[in-house]
């Protein structure tokens, strides 16, 4: 039996790809590559290039490939965009999931793993932040997400399928054997923007608001290690397996760093001076994001390996260092 990886060719799936196999899995890969990379696809996987609107097309992958178990990563996840273009973000995140979860109720395939996001959240009440906690997205992207969750809950329901929503904090870093990493065009993330600085691609990296209500006035976040979110993919697929229920897991470590102590470990892990200037605040950013993943860690047994910033950012300049251009060459 196989596992079906939708948006294997992306930044996380392409990671979670690279485990399952190293752990003797067999995996089938679908992407359009609208925003993935077929060089991001393990060699080993079976890969279909297709698009999640289209039912023929997730039939005949069901029909040929002995499939138990979906994990699926195919979305568009860029906050900004999601407010200047909602509808790209309501087609694809949802009308492209509800003919995915038509295509698995047809085929009998009833077991699923999907990423969601702590855009759910909203602006937190407090932190760390639980899976219980109210639910109220400042932007499209989250509220996407949000009602994929709610999509899942109510076919869970009526047709027996079980699934397993993650709720990835600021996922980052690359792969240790430097084989994959992020690849995003145009990039936005904060990580991956700043190392353009040292690789000589930018000047400086601008800092969205220091006016926030934070020890230095600059956006607090969970940096989570894309490595560790994988794993949890696995573990949560198990759980599934095992006759687990659905359920809704934070992914972090449960540390915050402002964007200006991302900056200074940049600098420290590189060697570069990493000029860094204030600039006006992104509209949609809450002020902290720190997860609790307490319940991942007691119910899944799942606990992140790389949990100092430090590492994380190491494995990221690895990457960035040697592939300035992506996957292009
Ligand atoms: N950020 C920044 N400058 C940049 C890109 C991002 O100051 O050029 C900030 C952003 O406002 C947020 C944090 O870095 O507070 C992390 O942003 P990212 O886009 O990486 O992830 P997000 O938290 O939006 O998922």
């Amino acid at each position: 039996m196989a596992i079906l990886v939708l948006g294997g060719a992306g930044y996380i799936g392409s990671h979670t790809v690279y485990q399952l196999i190293d752990s003797g899995r067999d995996v089938v890969v679908v992407d359009n590559l609208a925003t993935g990379h077929r060089e991001a696809v393990h060699p080993k996987a079976r890969f279909y290039q297709g698009d999640l609107h289209d039912r023929a097309f997730l039939d005949s992958i069901f029909q040929k490939e002995k499939i138990d178990g979906v994990i699926h990563f195919a979305a568009y996840s860029l906050v900004g965009e999601s407010m200047t273009n909602p509808l790209k973000y309501y087609d694809n995140n949802l009308c492209g999931t509800k003919v995915l979860l038509e295509s698995m109720v047809a085929n009998g395939v009833d077991r699923i793993v999907f990423s969601s996001t702590a855009a759910t959240y909203g602006e937190p009440k407090h932190v760390p932040i639980l899976e219980t906690d109210v639910t109220v997205p400042t932007n499209c992207y989250g509220e996407t997400k949000l009602s994929m969750e709610k999509m899942f809950k109510w076919t869970a329901q009526a047709h027996g399928l079980r699934y397993v929503s993650l709720r990835y904090f600021n996922a980052s870093g690359a792969h240790a054997s430097g084989a994959i990493g992020e690849a995003h065009c145009p990039e936005s993330h904060l990580i991956p923007l700043i190392l353009q600085v040292p690789n000589g691609q930018r000047e400086k990296i601008m800092i969205f608001g220091d006016d926030y209500p934070t020890t230095d006035g600059t956006c607090v976040r969970d940096y989570i290690h894309v490595t560790d979110l994988a794993q949890a993919h696995i573990l949560a697929l198990e759980y599934l397996n095992h006759g687990g229920q659905s359920d809704i897991f934070n992914l972090g470590n449960g540390v915050g760093f402002s964007v200006k102590e991302v900056i200074e470990t940049a600098r420290k892990v590189t060697g570069h001076p990493i000029p860094a200037e204030i600039a006006a605040r992104r509209v949609g950013d809450p002020a902290q994001l720190i997860a609790s993943s307490e319940k991942a860690n007691s119910i899944l047994g799942w606990k992140p390996e790389y949990n100092d910033l430090e590492t994380i950012i190491a494995t990221a300049w690895r990457w960035h260092h040697t592939h300035p251009n992506g996957f292009q060459v």
